[in-house]
């Protein structure tokens, strides 16, 4: 037998099936799917069984496999297929689409430490006689003889040589069974009957056409509500389901929902798990002992058959995104990819939809599906928005008076606040203290990034560059920085002005420690705090029932990010923290600070005005031809010796020129990170409309460079950032 073997080596120049003859011993045991033991010049490696044949087509002596390192299938035909396609798609190799479906604990050099857990059970051995034993062999026998079978944990204090002169017997006969290391309890559900709108969406998807959905449902309107009810659909018929999430560990509210209402039925494949733990709820999928994988990005990979429905939560997170290292993929290709092959609708939620899946929701590409209202029927909370330019000067540290009188108000009225820092794009860019002003790419309306070693401003898409300023070129103070206030800094401000406030904070340092997080999280719902105050980690999927105020200190922040996407981002923020405020019966308000009240992206918020946004910001996007209009795609350029870089970055730029047609190219420039390790780094940035023609180039250009040491080729199609 011969088996062509795919190796766990990250090299462009080794992906590609490799043949090896299976001794007898291992015959039996081959499967398309599974991992085998092989040499690979001086080296053992594991590797992925893609074929099994009789004859091998090299004329080459074969070498022979040295072992096998799962009994069971790893990936499945399906999930090699995918593979296949995501090596197509985005251009990278087919060992690393692999790597990326499996979970830690299989890779090559993690395998040995993670162990699968066992406990050990006892059962009666039927055709033994009980005859002579003593009394305390007699309480085992007694007890395995009223339960079937006892674990050993259920033995503990009897003694252990009695236990073992049973085995030796025969009396009492020894099995394993493994032990998953997360235990979840079952827990009290009442169900709610959904709304008419709800009602309506979920009978669209579950009786409608199978495609992809878009389904813009502001916040609080009972998106997650109708998620389980579609994916309870599915399970009667016995069908699985996937739902993504943006970061699963900051959204402990909604796996407890879902764990409410389908108890272990639910795998979550959480940041927070160690890789034991994700590794046992991956083999609890492979095994069909869970139907519902809640997680990240890379759940989308979870080996499960007959998939009923694929739900994408907060669908315009570029955390869907993988920038680095590649497979650069985005899960919501790769859901629809796998949508076709079970033939099942895709649902993708937003309150804020990226401005890519509204247009093609308006296309018809997607259907389009909507719940313009929220549940309580309270309407969305009033927003204020403050203009610090003014505020400013009759503030307490960065509080305005209108902000620090509502947080009076709800404090007075036992009602919770939640305030927000945006730290989102900090000091990457220059702005002023005194009026806000940033500086701008003249071409691409892109934020200038401070690049310290040439102590000048550049822009990192199309490489325009400026000399520093100490002087606002607006309002002519001396007060430009690049650095902002941290969160403990707002705290002890808050405690000042208000001695008496139990305030929670809520950023990366305190949430660093393993289930801290969700601590934090219980103990604000239980209303052990008054205030929570924190970072980007507060905006999302928070539903607190008491919270009547949202707070947001400086909505600015990340309208600077050198991104063309940073109004969308800032806006979609701006909701979301927003939509935590009035969820339950008390209706809810918003205050918002900013030195930029009239940035559409602001303004819009003032009425949670989605369909606006859309607009205004699709009609720039036009503009600039950014996407949805044109798609980018972006190549880094890397090594050790900047000038050879240039040059060869100057060749590839040259080569895409001569056979691309309509498309602009930007650069190669050096983005902010332009020496990272010693490594340069060039980008060029490709806007297109079609892709055929990337396809055909793109493929060569990374083949010419693969043998090239000095020279390190990544192509990144629709970036989330620049790499
Ligand atoms: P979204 O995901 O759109 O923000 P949720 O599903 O979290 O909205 O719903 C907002 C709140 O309303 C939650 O507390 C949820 O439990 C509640 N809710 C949702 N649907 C219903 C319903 N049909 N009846 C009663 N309460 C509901
Ligand atoms: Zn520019």
């Amino acid at each position: 037998m011969v088996v062509g073997v795919l190796v766990e080596i990250s090299n462009q120049n080794v992906d590609r099936v490799f043949e090896y003859h299976v001794s007898e011993e291992y015959t039996s045991q081959m499967k398309v799917g599974i991992r085998v033991l092989v040499p690979f010049g001086k080296m053992e490696l594991e590797g992925f069984v893609l074929e099994i044949k009789e004859k091998a087509e090299t004329e080459h002596a074969l070498k022979d496999i040295l072992g096998v390192v799962d009994s069971t299938i790893v990936l499945n035909s399906e999930l090699l297929e995918l593979g296949k396609w995501m090596k197509e798609k985005t251009i990278s190799t087919l060992i690393s689409c692999y790597q990326v479906m499996l979970p830690k604990a299989l890779k090559a050099k993690n395998g040995s430490n993670i162990s699968i857990q066992f406990d050990t059970y006892y059962r009666l051995n039927e055709n033994c006689s009980l005859e002579g034993l003593n009394s305390s062999q007699k309480k085992i026998v007694d007890l395995v003889l009223e339960k079937e079978i006892v674990s050993r944990k259920e033995l503990l204090g009897i003694s252990s040589s009695s236990l073992k002169t049973l085995l030796r017997k025969n009396i009492l006969i020894e099995e394993k069974k493994e032990h998953y290391r997360l235990v979840y309890k079952e827990q009290d559900f009442v169900k709610k009957t959904l709304t008419p709108m709800q009602e309506k969406v979920v009978d669209s998807v579950i009786h409608g056409e199978v495609k992809p959905y878009l389904l813009y449902g502001v916040t609080g309107s009972g998106k997650t509500e109708v998620y389980m009810e579609m994916i309870d659909f599915y399970l009667q018929q016995g069908k699985t389901s996937i739902v993504l999430v943006p970061e699963i560990s900051l959204t402990p509210q909604m796996v407890q929902r879902f764990r409410e209402r389908f108890g272990d039925r639910i795998a979550a494949l959480h940041s927070a798990l160690s890789d034991g733990e994700k590794y046992d709820e991956w083999r609890r999928i492979c095994r069909g002992e869970a139907s519902i994988v809640i997680g990240a990005r890379s759940a989308i990979f979870a080996p499960l058959e007959n998939i009923g429905i694929i739900i994408i939560d907060e669908e315009h997170s570029d955390s869907y995104k993988q920038s680095d290292p590649a497979p650069r993929y985005h899960a919501k290709d790769v859901a629809i990819e796998r949508s076709h092959y079970h033939h099942c609708p895709v649902v993708m939620g937003s309150a804020t939809p990226s401005l890519e899946a509204m247009a093609r929701a308006q296309k018809g590409v997607y259907s389009y599906l909507e719940l313009p209202e929220r549940v309580n029927g309270k309407g969305l909370p009033e927003v204020e928005i403050v203009d610090m330019n003014v505020a400013m000067k009759k503030s307490r540290g960065h509080f305005s008076p209108t902000l620090l009188s509502q947080i009076e108000d709800r404090l007075g009225k036992k009602e919770q606040v939640i305030l927000l820092l945006n730290r989102r794009g900090y000091s990457s860019f220059v702005t002023c203290k005194n009026c806000g002003y940033t500086f701008k790419c003249p071409h691409c309306d892109i934020s200038l990034t401070y690049h310290k070693s040439s102590n000048t401003l550049r822009c990192h898409y199309c490489g325009y560059g400026e000399k520093v300023y100490t002087k606002c070129p607006s309002c002519g103070e001396n007060s430009l920085n690049n650095l902002g206030v941290g969160t403990q800094k707002i705290e002890e401000e808050l405690s000042e002005i208000f001695p008496t406030a139990r305030i929670l904070r809520m950023d990366y340092d305190t949430t660093s420690r393993k289930g801290m997080h969700e601590e934090m999280i219980a103990s604000f719902q239980r209303q052990e705090y008054d205030i929570l105050l924190g970072t980007q980690m507060v905006a999302k999927g928070l539903d607190f029932s008491q919270v009547t105020l949202v707070g947001v200190i400086n909505a600015d922040t990340s309208l600077n990010i050198p991104d063309f996407r940073s109004s969308e981002n800032t806006f979609s923020l701006l909701c979301q923290v927003a939509g935590r405020s009035g969820r339950a019966e008390k209706k809810g308000s918003v205050v918002i600070q900013t030195f930029n009240p009239d940035h559409y992206a602001i303004r819009l918020v003032q009425k949670q005005d989605y369909p606006a946004f859309y607009e205004t910001e699709m009609n720039l996007r036009k503009q600039l031809k950014y996407p949805p209009y044109y798609y980018l795609c972006s190549i880094r350029i890397s090594g050790k010796d900047a000038l050879l870089l240039f040059d060869e970055a100057m060749k590839i730029k040259r080569s895409l020129e001569r056979n691309l047609e309509n498309v602009i190219i930007l650069g190669p420039n050096s983005g902010n990170l332009f020496r990272i390790n010693n490594i340069f780094r060039y980008h060029i940035l490709i806007k297109y409309r079609k892709e055929d023609a990337l396809y055909e180039i793109l493929p060569k250009i990374m083949d010419h460079y693969k043998t090239n040491p000095k020279i390190k080729v990544d192509i990144d199609f629709n970036p989330s950032q620049m790499m």
